[in-house]
C-alpha cells in the first residue's frame, strides 16, 4: 500500500525496485510532487501517459541526480546549458537541450529536444542516485487539474493507479520548474516556474524573454490548466471589495485568496492570506484544493506584484482563471 507518513531512506530501495521492474513511484520534489516512471522503459512511460489522461504528444520532464548525467542525453552541451545547470541544479529550473539517441521518443512527444532537471529534495535526489537511470516523471495529477504539493494530494488524484508515493512533506516552492529552451537562436522561457526570469538573465548576461516556439510544447502552456472545480477570478485589491460583494449577492460562495496586506472582505466565506510571494507559491495549489473541499463556488485572487517568483504565480492563476474548453 502506498504510504501517507514522511518517508526516509528506507523506502527508496522499493522505490527503485518498482521502478527497475516498470512501476510508477511519486515522489517529493521541491516544485511539486512528480509521478516517476524509468525514462528508458517504452511501457512505464506509456502508462505515466495512460495514469495521467494526457496527451502522448505532451513531452515529460527527465529528472537526473547529477548535471553530469546531463551528457547522457543530449548530443552536444552549450555554454548556457552548462552555465545554467551549474548555477541552478539541484533547482527548480528545466533544461530544454538537444535529444539525445538514447532518450525514448515517447519522452518528448516526438520532438527532437529532451526536457531535464535535477530537483533539489533529499528524497528526490536519493532516489535518483540509488535508481542510476534518468527518470521521466510529470506532476503527479490527472491533465489540466491543480499540481499536487502533498502525498495526500497524490493519492486523492491518482490513488491506486500508482505503485509507491515517497510521501517527503509539503514542497517547498509549490510551483513548477522554469522551463528554459535553450535549442534556438537566444533561450526563450517556455513555461514561468520557480526560477525568475530576472536570475536567468543575470546568470547569462542577456536578458532572456518569454515565449513558444510552437503549440504543443508546454501543456502548462495551454490557456487552460491548472484549474480547480471553483471558477477562478483574478482581481486587483481595490476592486475586490466590489467584486466579492457582487457575488455572494448572487448567491455564491466566495473564496478569497490575496496577500497579508489586503483586507478580506466580510462577504467571503473563506480565506487565505500569505505573508509574501514565495508563501504566495507554496500556498496556491494546496488552497485551490481546499477551498473545492469546502464547497466554494468562486476564488476570487489578488495577485502578488508581477516580477521575480510572482511572475509564475500571476500565470498559473491566469491559466486556473482562463475559460475551460472541456466545460463549454
Ligand atoms: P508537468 O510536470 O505536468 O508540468 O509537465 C512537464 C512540462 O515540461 C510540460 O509543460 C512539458 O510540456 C514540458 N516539457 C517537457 N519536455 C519538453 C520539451 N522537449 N520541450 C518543451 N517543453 C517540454
Ligand atoms: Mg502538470
Amino acid at each position: 500500500m502506498p504510504s501517507l507518513s514522511p518517508d526516509g531512506p528506507d523506502r527508496i530501495g522499493e522505490a527503485v525496485r518498482l521502478l527497475a521492474s516498470g512501476g510508477l513511484v511519486a515522489f517529493p520534489t521541491e516544485t511539486v510532487y512528480g509521478l516517476g516512471a524509468a525514462a528508458d522503459d517504452p511501457a512505464a512511460v506509456a502508462r505515466v501517459f495512460r495514469v495521467k489522461g494526457r496527451p502522448t504528444a505532451h513531452p515529460l520532464i527527465v529528472h537526473i541526480a547529477k548535471a553530469a548525467a546531463l551528457t547522457a542525453l543530449t548530443p552536444e552541451l552549450s555554454e548556457a546549458a552548462e552555465r545554467l545547470a551549474e548555477k541552478f541544479w539541484p533547482g527548480p529550473l528545466t533544461l530544454v537541450v538537444p535529444r539525445g539517441a538514447a532518450v525514448l521518443p515517447s519522452v518528448t512527444g516526438g520532438q527532437d529536444t529532451v526536457a531535464v532537471r535535477v530537483p533539489d529534495h533529499p528524497l528526490a535526489l536519493a532516489l535518483l542516485g540509488a535508481f542510476g537511470r534518468p527518470v521521466a516523471a510529470p506532476s503527479a495529477n490527472r491533465f489540466g487539474g491543480v499540481s499536487p504539493t502533498t502525498a495526500e494530494h497524490v493519492q486523492r488524484d491518482l490513488g491506486r493507479a500508482v505503485d509507491l508515493v515517497l510521501d517527503g512533506g509539503a514542497c517547498t516552492v509549490g510551483l513548477e520548474s522554469t522551463i528554459v529552451d535553450l535549442t534556438g537562436a537566444a533561450p526563450l522561457v517556455l513555461r514561468p516556474g520557480g526560477v525568475p526570469l530576472e536570475a536567468l538573465s543575470d546568470a547569462l548576461g542577456e536578458t532572456v524573454h518569454e515565449g513558444a516556439r510552437d503549440e504543443l510544447r508546454a501543456p502548462g502552456g495551454l490557456p487552460s490548466h491548472y484549474a480547480p472545480e471553483a471558477r477562478v477570478l483574478v482581481c486587483e485589491a481595490n476592486a475586490l471589495d466590489s467584486r466579492v460583494a457582487e457575488l455572494a449577492k448572487l448567491g455564491a460562495r466566495v473564496a478569497v485568496l490575496a496577500p497579508a496586506e489586503v483586507p478580506v472582505p466580510g462577504a467571503a466565506r473563506a480565506s487565505l492570506v500569505v505573508a509574501d510571494p514565495s508563501a504566495y507559491a507554496r500556498a496556491l495549489y494546496a488552497a485551490l484544493r481546499d477551498f473545492d473541499a469546502q464547497g466554494m463556488d468562486v476564488v476570487v485572487a489578488v495577485p502578488p506584484p508581477a516580477s521575480g517568483l510572482g511572475h509564475a504565480i500571476l500565470d498559473r492563476l491566469s491559466r486556473a482563471a482562463a475559460p475551460r474548453p472541456e466545460s463549454d
